[in-house]
């Protein structure tokens, strides 16, 4: 048996195993898919935040955004279309003290105060991404060779679930880079080589392959067929709970002018701005380090151990 296939015979893990381990990295917060993290765990999230930083490209501005966006930059990105299911928006009571006061008690008298509650005008991330491209467009044609960025915040999705590896609230980082569709596509195809590399060095088993989004609803399934036929995605897959169906780390998008359309965005040669994004889902990143390795950091192959420079 060599190293992969001993690797392989024991990729996932059974629920069981997971429920173990989740012991050890999270604590309850009364929701399901939103979690406290232990020290153990925030520990290796920042060890592989900081390995991706090494890896990152010159001349790449770094911008931290906080976990709620403007809701005109999502509805203006076509969120709505491709995922209103998963959408979180923030809501607050509105008025008069008198009115806010009357709402708010309604919860004391065993009522609904949230029935008063109105839409403000931020939603919940739902990627790190969407707030680059209007701050690109406001700052004219973009240079020839094109515009890179490092970006996080922590997302918020609307599915509920106990899994490990889906998470309400999770960290997602990413590398976008904005020009030609040629600079786009060696972006990326430099991206998938660097990420394979990235799991290999952290010992993840894993495999890039195309992929879609779970766009909403019937014509959501159309988009995602289309996406397929363009490749437009592809994700590393390392299983984590199940070898058939392994779980997505990271993502390499192509939005084509999607994103240069809506916010006319030009390159510095007048066309419109092709875009793209790869993403590390960086929670997922860490469940599955500790599927694959286990809890205890101190038995990890030292050559992870290095990589992250815990030695
Ligand atoms: P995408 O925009 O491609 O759906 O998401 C980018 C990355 O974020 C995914 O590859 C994955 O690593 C991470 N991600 C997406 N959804 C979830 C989730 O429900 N839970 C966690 N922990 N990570 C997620
Ligand atoms: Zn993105």
């Amino acid at each position: 048996m060599t190293l992969i296939d001993k690797n392989l015979a024991h990729a996932h893990k059974s629920d069981e195993a997971l429920g173990e381990i989740a012991k050890v990295l999270f604590r309850p917060m009364g929701a399901d898919g939103v979690y406290a993290r232990t020290a153990l765990y925030e520990d290796i999230v920042d060890r592989m935040a900081a390995l991706i930083s090494r890896l990152r490209e010159p001349d790449t501005e770094i911008l931290r955004f906080p976990p709620v966006v403007s809701r005109h930059i999502v509805e203006k990105s076509g969120y709505l279309k491709s995922f209103p299911n998963l959408l979180g928006c923030v809501c607050s009571l509105h008025g008069t003290e008198r009115e806010i006061r009357a709402a708010a008690d309604k919860h004391e008298q065993g009522g609904d105060w949230t029935e008063t509650l109105k839409p403000a005008e931020l939603v919940l991330a739902p990627a790190a991404c969407y707030p680059v491209y209007p701050l690109v467009a406001a700052r004219g044609a973009v240079a020839r060779g094109g515009v890179k960025f490092d970006v996080a915040c922590d997302c918020f999705r609307r599915e509920p679930s106990k899994h490990l590896d889906r998470l309400q609230s999770f960290r997602m980082r990413e590398y976008v880079c904005i020009g030609t569709p040629e600079e786009i596509t060696d972006f990326r195809t430099r991206w998938v080589a660097r990420a394979q590399q990235l799991a290999d060095t952290l010992g993840l088993v894993q495999n890039v392959a195309p992929a879609s989004d779970p766009f909403f609803g019937r014509t959501g399934q159309m988009m995602a067929i289309s996406q397929l036929q363009n490749s437009l995605k592809f994700e590393l897959l390392v299983p984590v709970r199940s070898n058939e169906e392994p779980t997505a780390c990271m993502s390499f998008n192509y939005h084509q002018d999607h994103f240069g359309e809506i916010w006319d965005i030009k390159t510095a040669g007048g066309i419109t701005a092709h875009t793209g994004c790869v993403a590390f889902g960086m929670d997922r990143l860490a469940v599955a380090m500790f599927a694959q390795h286990g809890t205890d950091i101190a038995g990890w192959p030292a050559s992870i151990r290095r990589a992250l420079m815990l030695d």
